[in-house]
């Protein structure tokens, strides 16, 4: 047993789930360093503060186990508290209480001020968009709303993160020339559904003009777009897309299923017929656009048929970037009122029938972009390679460009020209270009 005394008072923030969480847990960072708090992100810390996922099973199994190793610490000493905030403390709070007694306190997703105060800190309103990023320097997430009014039926989301509130265009253009400042050259908009921005503050979807407004920041060279929505796909942001050279042509969009009865199932309000045409506008308003997707299998009710229908599908889209999860039967949701019917086992099957697809697809696109030069973001050094992205790929969800450390040398948070060289069905390899 490790009996280390730690450095007193040093606030150790440990992040589990989503860029949103993330975002929330630099938040809390910036307004504790405002408060001379010595703050660090999952590092050695006499105080620890978990700020929790509870999306799906796994999700939960995560943070149940993590709150459990830090109040083993703090039992055998080697921490003196333990705090817990996030998803799962928000959606299981008086559980979480009876269940693991020994935390000191349980905050929800919106109760930052009293987290604060646990902390011996206080809420700084004029820290507006300022925070402590944790993502290496050259790229940073900007989340442009909270919470999500949509009703897919799978989802508990809404549960933990309320009714949907963008934040007003000026507040993000603040917090995008902070970041610019601090040598931030790619955001990564995020939200629980992005194409839904303004409709609650400014009763229209506003996401072009948004947009319109952060490419004038200067210092930004990359703006990405993740968690789009089909259903109302406001198609004047495809023409920002095409217009601006800062916006990646880029589209993160979960679609979920593709089956009409599922579709249905899930309340996803749009059809398989609606969904096709959609994507065909996408890539007819930008041709080389990357469109990545997120598909769930084994949802309640999920036949043979329906399942050959979504494989057949992703075959004939070829999306450039997926990913593929189980469904996860989640209290509280209005799926769960339906048969878990889909054995785990089949559900894991299918998924992985779907992800095998996916890196035959991946690797045949992978081949044609050798002798082709990407502009490139270098992210890190690892191994004996400097490891990038082109503008088609998001940090730890697609594919890296990896270049030679013995043979070149590039630099950390640089753009390089890489030609490349070599393809696997998620990475590429490639040499600067002069
Ligand atoms: S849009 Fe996303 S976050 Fe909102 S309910 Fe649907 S799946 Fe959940």
């Amino acid at each position: 047993m490790r009996t280390k005394t730690l450095k007193k008072n040093r606030i150790n923030v440990v992040t589990l789930g989503c860029s949103k969480n993330v975002y929330d847990s630099e938040v809390l960072m910036g307004q504790l360093r405002a408060n001379d708090k010595e703050v660090v992100h999952e590092e050695d810390g006499n105080i620890v503060v978990i700020n929790t996922c509870g999306f799906i099973a796994n999700a939960k199994e995560e943070s149940v186990n993590t709150i459990l190793e830090y109040v083993q610490q703090k039992e055998s000493g080697v921490v003196d508290k333990v705090f817990v905030t996030g998803c799962l403390s928000e959606r299981y709070k008086p559980d979480l209480q009876k269940e693991i007694p020994n935390v000191d306190a349980y905050f929800g997703t919106s109760d930052l001020p009293n987290l604060l105060k646990a902390l011996e800190a206080d809420y700084k309103h004029e820290l507006l968009g300022e925070r402590l990023t944790t993502t290496p320097k050259n790229y940073a997430y900007l989340k442009i709303a909270e919470g999500c009014d949509r009703p897919c039926s799978f989802c508990a989301i809404p549960l933990m993160r309320g009714k949907h509130r963008s934040k007003p265009i000026e507040d993000l253009v603040k917090e995008a020339e902070n970041l610019a400042v601090k040598g931030v050259k790619e955001l990564i908009l995020i939200a629980q559904d992005l194409t839904y921005y303004g409709l609650d503050l400014y009763k229209k979807r506003n996401l072009a003009e948004l947009l319109r407004a952060l490419v004038k920041t200067e210092g930004i060279e990359w703006i990405r777009l993740h968690y789009a929505f089909p259903t109302g796909f406001p198609m004047d942001v495809l023409q920002v897309m095409r217009q601006e050279s800062k916006i990646c042509n880029y589209i993160d969009i979960p679609l979920q299923h593709i089956s009409d009865p599922i579709l249905k199932s899930m309340r996803r309000g749009t059809t398989k017929q609606k969904t096709t045409k959609l994507l065909e506008d996408f890539r007819k308003a930008v041709p080389n656009m990357t469109i990545r997707t997120t598909l769930i299998v084994g949802y309640p009710g999920e036949t043979e048929e329906d399942f050959q229908t979504l494989k057949e599908w992703v075959k004939e889209m070829r999306f450039e970037r997926l990913g593929c999860f189980t469904y996860s039967h989640e209290e509280n949701t209005h799926a769960f009122a339906l048969q878990d019917d889909v054995p785990e086992d089949v559900k894991q099957e299918r998924a992985n029938e779907i992800m095998e697809l996916q890196s035959q697809i991946s690797w045949e696109l992978n081949q044609e972009k050798i002798g082709q030069t990407f502009r490139c973001i270098i992210d890190r050094k690892e191994g004996n390679y400097f490891v990038g992205r082109t503008e088609f790929d998001s940090p730890d969800v697609d594919n890296e460009v990896l270049i030679d450390a013995s043979e070149y040398y590039l630099k950390q948070g640089d753009f390089a020209s890489i030609t490349i060289t070599e393809a696997a069905d998620f990475d590429l390899y490639g040499i600067p270009s002069n």
